[in-house]
C-alpha cells in the first residue's frame, strides 16, 4: 500500500505532467484533448500512390487488367512533367508491345526518331533490333519495349541520375503490371540502373542476374552495336543465353535446330 507522501507525489507528478500536455496543445491552438481514434476504420484506397519527391503517380488497382493499367500509367507519363527532360521533348516515349510480354526489353532512352514518332527503338538501331530478335525467333510485336527515361535527353546524351530517378517509378509499375519473365537491358544505362550497379557493361553481360524473381540479361544498345559493328559477335552470345533463358523459363519451346548455328 502506497504511504500518502508518495501518493502526494504522485498527482504532483500527474499535474505536471497533464500542464504540460495542455500547454502543447494550447501552442497548437487546440481547447480540448484529443478524442480516442476510432477503430477499425481501415480505408481502401482505389489506387497506390508512389512518392517519387518529384510529384506522384498513381498506380492503377491491379483488377483493372494489365491493358488498362498500362494504359492509365501511359495517359500519366503523356502530362508529365517531373523532371528537366519534359523541357525539350516532342513526344514522350512511354513504350511498345503486348501486355502479354513474358520478355520485356529496357533501353536507356529515346533518340531524334523515337521523339518524332513516340516509339521506342525507331530508325536504324531499332530495325537492327528486329532483326536481332528475328534471329532468335521472335518478333517485336511478342515482346515489350521500353526505356528507362520516357523523354528525349538532348543530344542523346545519357539521362542523369535524377532523371533516372524521376522516371524510375513509370518503369517499376510497367514492370510489376507485365510481370515478364526475362528482362533485357540494351546497353549500360539500362543495365547499370537496372541492376543498380556501376560496373562496366562488359562485365554485367554473360551473366543471369535477378530482379526479383525475374531474370535480367545484359547486351549492347543496338545502336552501338551500329558504331561498332565488331561487338555484335558478343551481342549474338548475349541473344544465345536469352534463349536459354526463354527455353528454361518454358517462354518458349526448344528452338528448331540449327537455329542460330550457320
Ligand atoms: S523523363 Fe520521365 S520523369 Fe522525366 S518528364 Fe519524361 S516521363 Fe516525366
Amino acid at each position: 500500500m502506497k504511504r500518502p507522501s508518495d501518493v502526494t507525489q504522485e498527482i504532483a507528478s500527474l499535474s505536471r505532467d497533464l500542464t504540460s500536455v495542455l500547454k502543447v496543445l494550447a501552442d497548437r491552438g487546440e481547447s480540448a484533448l484529443p478524442a480516442e481514434p476510432e477503430s477499425a476504420a481501415v480505408a481502401v484506397s482505389p489506387v497506390a500512390v508512389v512518392e517519387t519527391g518529384m510529384g506522384e503517380i498513381e498506380l492503377p488497382p491491379t483488377d483493372l487488367g494489365k491493358e488498362a493499367r498500362m494504359e492509365s500509367l501511359r495517359q500519366q507519363a503523356m502530362e508529365c512533367r517531373r523532371c528537366r527532360l519534359a523541357k525539350e521533348r516532342q513526344k514522350v516515349v512511354f513504350g511498345v508491345g503486348s501486355s502479354s510480354a513474358r520478355v520485356v526489353l529496357v533501353g536507356e532512352g529515346p533518340g531524334a526518331n523515337e521523339d518524332r514518332t513516340g516509339e521506342p527503338f525507331v530508325g536504324r538501331a531499332g530495325q537492327l533490333l528486329n532483326r536481332m530478335l528475328a534471329t532468335i525467333g521472335m518478333d517485336r510485336k511478342e515482346v515489350y519495349i521500353a526505356n528507362i527515361v520516357k523523354c528525349r535527353p538532348p543530344r542523346n546524351r545519357d539521362p542523369e541520375p535524377d532523371e533516372i530517378a524521376a522516371c524510375r517509378p513509370f518503369l517499376d509499375a510497367q514492370l510489376e503490371t507485365l510481370r515478364p519473365e526475362v528482362i533485357l537491358a540494351l546497353g549500360r544505362p539500362a543495365a547499370q540502373s537496372l541492376l543498380n550497379d556501376q560496373r562496366p557493361l562488359g562485365q554485367l553481360r554473360s551473366v543471369v542476374h535477378k530482379l526479383g524473381k525475374v531474370a535480367l540479361l545484359v547486351t549492347y544498345h543496338p545502336a552501338f552495336l551500329l558504331r561498332n559493328p565488331a561487338r555484335k559477335a558478343a551481342a549474338w552470345e548475349d541473344l544465345q543465353l536469352l534463349v536459354d533463358v526463354m527455353v528454361s523459363k518454358g517462354v518458349c519451346g526448344a528452338l528448331p535446330e540449327p537455329w542460330w548455328r550457320p
